[in-house]
């Protein structure tokens, strides 16, 4: 199909054709501490993980939110975090292409007869179809489409006066991925599915506990990173201190591999594993695998350049900044013609001719998710005079979509799931492309397939999909946190 999908091109653009995390969650047990700032410098650190809302809650006698549409910054002043006055707080991103409401944002709060309790999660359910008629049934009206919601309601019915073991019934009943922050009038909790699937890490920030997704929110807030939430761990932080319960005896743990890949931020580090460390070692596996002749590595910024430096090394070639990313551009809005879409990437993206003119190119991405961004940045790149461009990607072929909590569009736009590699080459227009093998992958990470989800290169779920399979491409894509 030489002109591509012209309905995905038309939307196409350079963040919207990636995969996308829908959520990240921080929280502080901070008494005397200002802690609706700490959980905003949090998110500030976890705002890759969640572009579309922002929310604050603190408890501090009873709870206290707010929450709306934006970016952290967009959200947030000097005024509102001077209202959110207390001793525990949470936060949330969050990212999702069509519920964009602010109903769905979180923290949600919730109020029962014995106190109020706010709930953020990073994840997705894939019972949630199943528990929301269920409860549907039972006479529960939904104000929003959130998961979130679903466990609030789970909540009241298992609540007997002891909230951690409400919580422990609920997770009998929720299937999916979720990492969840839950904050009490006096306690805030921490818990990670038993599959591990989302990270969860906990520091400690002068004697008070933090929550985190990723450890460069630890290291921002200036605590010190103590360890991650295992799978199935449920933390519970009171002024009595910490207290950890396994909620589990599931062996088969499955933390995300695609956080190494693309959705985690560089400097943290997951499961033990950091961030950019696995990124550089992907760059060398890949230089392993597949040797292509070469004047020079370019990696496309900013996702791509530490393993354009792993391949360059590894091969011995010069890595090149062959285009620069406008660090200033926020988002663009649909361009009526053709002529301003081109000008859109460009504003983002622009080759440096004076470096590819004349050469041929190892092109560097951590992924091809539709396609459409990488044939931009090819044909961008032969415009400015590049004689052979070689496309090798640091991950292996998307070829599924993932109900875990990640964006990765559906199926039918996943190009890898209906063309093969060569196919995908004449798309993009490359010379040659090469993928990671998944091998390679977990050779770098040092894992087992087993100890880990690989599903969207696989196909092979560790946790049951059937249920979300069955909305494919209707409420699934709508919900997650
Ligand atoms: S399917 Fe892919 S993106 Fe989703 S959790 Fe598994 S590895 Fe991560």
């Amino acid at each position: 199909m030489a002109g591509g999908d012209p309905v995905s091109d038309e939307l196409a653009c350079l963040e919207c054709d990636k995969a996308k995390d829908e959520c990240g969650v921080f929280g502080i047990y901070g008494p005397g501490k200002n802690v609706s700032r700490i959980t905003y410098f949090g998110l500030h650190a976890l705002q890759h993980r969640g572009e579309e809302s922002s929310g604050v809650a603190v408890a501090g006698g009873k709870i206290e939110v707010h929450k709306g549409m934006g970016l952290v910054t967009e959200v947030f002043d000097d005024d509102i975090l001077n209202r959110l006055q207390g001793d525990i707080g949470i936060g949330h991103v969050r990212y999702s292409m069509k519920s964009n409401s602010v109903i769905n944002a979180q923290p949600q709060v919730f109020r029962y007869p014995w106190g109020m309790v706010a709930l953020a999660y990073n994840g997705n359910l894939t019972n949630s179809t199943d528990l929301m008629e269920d409860l549907s049934r039972k006479g529960v009206i939904f104000q929003s489409i959130s998961n979130t919601e679903i466990m609030a309601n789970l909540l009241a019915r298992h609540y007997e006066g002891d909230i951690e073991e409400a919580l422990r019934k609920v997770t009998c009943e929720i299937q999916g991925a979720y990492s969840l922050v839950v904050m009490t009038q006096n306690k805030l909790i921490g818990l990670r599915d038993p599959f591990g699937i989302r990270p969860l890490c906990l520091g400690d920030l002068d004697g008070s506990f933090v929550l985190a997704s990723e450890s460069c929110a630890l290291n921002t807030v200036g605590a010190e990173f103590i360890r991650n939430i295992s799978p199935g761990e449920m933390v519970a932080i009171d002024g009595g201190g910490l207290k950890s319960t396994s909620l589990t005896n599931n062996n088969r743990q499955a933390p995300c591999v695609f956080e190494y890949v693309y959705l985690a931020r560089p400097d943290s580090t997951i499961d033990d594993i950091n961030v950019n460390i696995a990124r550089f070692g992907f760059g060398k596996q890949l230089a392993q695998e597949n040797k292509v002749d070469a004047d020079v590595v370019v990696g496309v910024p900013y996702s791509g350049t530490t393993a354009a430096l792993g391949y360059a090394q590894e091969r011995g070639l010069p890595f090149m900044e062959g285009l620069i990313k406008n660090r200033y551009v926020g988002r663009t809005f649909i361009q009526p013609s053709q002529k301003l879409r081109d000008l859109r990437v460009r504003l983002k993206l622009n080759p440096v001719k004076e470096i590819l003119e004349g050469k041929s190119i190892v092109m560097v991405d951590d992924s091809i998710v539709r396609g459409t961004t990488s044939r931009k940045i090819v044909k961008m790149v032969r415009e400015a005079g590049a004689r052979k461009v070689h496309f090798v990607v640091s991950c292996p072929p998307i070829a599924h979509p993932c109900y875990y909590g990640i964006k990765t569009t559906s199926r039918d736009e996943l190009i890898a799931s209906r063309r093969n590699v060569e196919e995908i080459r004449h798309h993009i227009g490359a010379d040659s492309l090469y993928y990671l093998s998944l091998r390679g992958m977990l050779e770098v990470l040092d894992l087992p397939e087993e100890k880990v989800c690989a599903a969207c290169f696989t196909g092979k779920y560790p946790i049951d999909v059937s249920g979300c399979r069955a909305c494919d491409n209707k409420s699934f894509s709508e919900k997650g946190c």
